[in-house]
């Protein structure tokens, strides 16, 4: 006989998401009309799309690598010119690594209905987001770029076996140019020698460029879910956001906005990236 677990998945306290089903209301002209929306329902069908099959429990999805995702609304904006804004969030749970879960915000727009800009949103995390989370549930790192580092034990603290899983990387920018390549890319033991930025950049360099500030996460015992965006417009303004399983993790977001500093000016450009950090046995 198998033991059966008793895990639950429950919603993190930090969450701001507020329901999984709804309906919208809209009015223009003089029509109106609603739209009723499940957004476990969306989300599977997104992932099924990604060829990543999930099962459903309740407002829960599961998926094979034992990952329980968690989609709820944050807030959706009509504007005057018909596009709909909407914020969503996922939250996504693992008995083994994050039983008390992550979450992460999904920004997108439609100007084709509700559900349209819901599921841009989801697909966009379903490439991204997901893949360094389900990543970081199997024994070995097929997908994307990894990382392990050990720390020797030291009076009071035991040895520590990290993995980094790098996710894919978003990276825009407005006026395209040939790029250095990073030299992490080409060879992995290099990982923190490259301190003059050439402007290369590769799905190590938002975390690498930026270690001081993350070394206490990868030094420790938990799960750091690391979302990391930096980003300069067209004025030079820089802007800089840093989460740590879904909370504010300013270390980070001031590391991100020094690291923009050393990019060549180039117009608007952002870079964005979810990095997981979490223990091997
Ligand atoms: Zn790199």
């Amino acid at each position: 006989m198998t033991s059966e677990s008793t895990y639950t998945p429950q919603i993190n306290p930090g969450n701001p998401g507020e329901t999984s089903v709804f309906s919208i209301a809209f009015t223009r002209d003089d029509k109106s009309w609603t739209e009723d929306i499940d957004l476990t329902s969306l989300l599977q069908d997104v992932l099924m799309a990604e060829s990543q099959p999930a099962s459903r429990h309740g407002a829960w999805l599961q998926t094979a690598e034992g990952l329980w995702l968690l989609p709820q609304l944050l807030s959706w904006h009509l504007r005057e010119d018909g596009t709909g804004q909407s914020s969503t969030t996922i939250q996504a749970c693992h008995e083994g690594l994050v039983p008390e879960g992550c979450f992460e915000f999904q920004h997108a727009a439609s100007d084709v209905d509700a559900a349209t800009a819901m599921r841009n949103g989801f697909t966009q995390w379903a490439r991204t987001d997901a893949v360094a989370l389900r990543e970081s549930a199997r024994a070995e790192v097929t997908e994307c770029m990894s990382m392990t580092m050990d720390f020797p034990g030291k009076a009071g603290h035991p040895a520590l076996r990290r993995r980094v899983v790098l996710g894919p990387a978003s990276h825009y920018m407005a006026t395209p140019q040939a790029q250095a390549a990073c030299p992490a890319a080409a060879s992995a033991e290099s990982v923190q020698d490259s301190e003059s930025d050439e402007h290369g950049f590769c799905p190590c360099c938002l975390l690498t460029k930026s270690m001081d500030a993350f070394r206490p996460l990868l030094e420790s015992t938990g799960y750091a879910a690391i979302r990391l965006y930096a980003a300069r417009d067209g004025d030079g303004e820089i802007q800089a956001d840093c989460r740590l399983n879904g909370e504010d993790y300013p270390p980070g977001q001031v590391a991100l906005m020094d690291y923009v500093k050393t990019w060549p000016e180039m117009g608007f450009e952002f870079r964005k990236q979810l990095v997981v950090v979490h223990s091997l046995d």
